[in-house]
């Protein structure tokens, strides 16, 4: 896949120096730059598609770690922590959250102040040494689809290398793995990919890469000492789901090394009111829009539970076909769900534990069903 390439950069004067905004400066000199005192200017005011094609490098003057939204009372949680180095993505899916999320600030961002972020992390893992901590890029950005432009993982890989008590995910539907292969994550950092039913992936996931791509990018960094991971999320009850995903599940898993899959995910698609209009107002019919939701514990809707345990369990009866020792979790789900796909229900703290020790998590492998 080609790497993406802003149409504007914008940047806030007071970061004009910042290493972040000289480096991208040298890379992208024939593209276009203003410097704004308020990079609220770049904002194009109701065209998200237009603010997927300007990048901004200003300062994060909030949070950057937060727990994982799935930490909702009501539904297993694998106490993930969430770090947002960048917001918003250049790619196009049609059921991507952000679209509700970031509706009204819709230019990729970059922020300039990294070591600020590295300093909260940095906080965390050394108040408590005794817990390790499992850390994503990936919530409101994919991980590296602007890293051929940032390096930003050049810093993060050998910042966690070091970190005995936190793990680094890197969460991306994209190939660009270029600036992890000569570096050493020393156990410390899992590279994984988003993943869909083949028809979803074709119809619904504009400007990613191909199911063929991203695997030999997976490839790629396995064979470079990275433990990989993968997400199937989120699962779509579509017609032809079931050969759909069981395609992909060959796929893919035949040719890794599991033994070096790090984790996989099962998520059902969740949907708020802002997302489902979001989708209704796109250009193309949504393939995501054709499944009936109900509502859930957390006021969003999802397949009903009946199906998703159904997908689920066929989903992890293919994957322990080919290896039962990777380690397999259902995201976002409540107890009761867990227990059917699983044969039971483990604490928040156990799915914590076995998802940093990378360990299967203790779950019937049955074929029956
Ligand atoms: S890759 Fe992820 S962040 Fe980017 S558009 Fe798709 S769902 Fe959204």
């Amino acid at each position: 896949m080609t790497p993406w390439m802003p149409s504007a950069l914008w940047i806030e004067r007071s970061e004009a120096e910042s290493d972040l905004a000289r480096r991208l400066r040298a890379r992208l000199p024939a593209v276009p730059l203003r410097m704004v005192d308020d990079t609220a200017e770049a904002e194009p005011a109701g065209d998200f598609a237009e603010g997927k094609r300007r990048l901004v490098v200003k300062r994060h003057r909030g949070t950057f770690l937060q727990h994982c939204p799935a930490g909702t009372p009501g539904l297993v949680c694998c106490n993930y922590l969430v770090v947002s180095f960048a917001a918003n993505c250049p790619f196009d899916c049609s059921y991507c959250f952000l679209q509700d999320y970031l509706a009204n600030n819709t230019a990729i961002k970059a922020f300039s102040n990294v070591g600020d972020g590295l300093s909260e992390i940095d906080a965390v893992l050394r108040a408590h040494p005794d817990r390790t901590f499992r850390i994503g890029t990936g919530e409101l950005a994919d991980s590296l689809a602007l890293d051929h432009l940032t390096d930003l993982s050049r810093e993060l890989v050998p910042f966690f290398a070091e970190r005995p008590n936190g793990l680094l995910e890197l969460k991306t539907k994209s190939t660009g793995v270029d600036n992890l292969l000569d570096l050493d994550p020393k156990e410390r950092t899992v590279v994984s990919w988003s993943l869909n039913a083949t028809r979803i992936m074709a119809t619904e996931e504009d400007g990613t890469a191909s199911l063929e791509e991203r695997l030999h990018a997976a490839r790629r960094v396995q064979a470079a000492g990275y433990r990989v991971g993968f997400h199937f999320d989120p699962i779509i009850a579509h017609e032809g789901w079931e050969d759909g995903y069981r395609q992909v599940i060959e796929r893919v898993f035949r040719r890794l090394d599991t033994r070096r899959v790090a984790w996989v995910s099962l998520g059902s698609l969740r949907m708020t009111p802002g997302l489902k209009a979001a989708i209704k107002a796109r250009p193309n019919p949504s393939l995501v829009l054709t499944g009936e939701l109900v509502p859930g514990p957390d006021g969003k809707e999802r397949a009903w539970r009946g199906l998703r345990v159904k997908i689920y369990r066929r989903m992890l009866d293919w994957l322990q076909q080919i290896d039962a020792r990777m380690p397999v979790y259902v995201c976002m789900e409540p107890p009761g769900v867990w227990s059917k796909v699983f044969g039971q229900t483990p604490s928040d703290r156990e799915v914590a534990e076995q998802l940093v020790a990378q360990r299967p998590l203790a779950c019937r492998v049955s074929t029956a069903r």
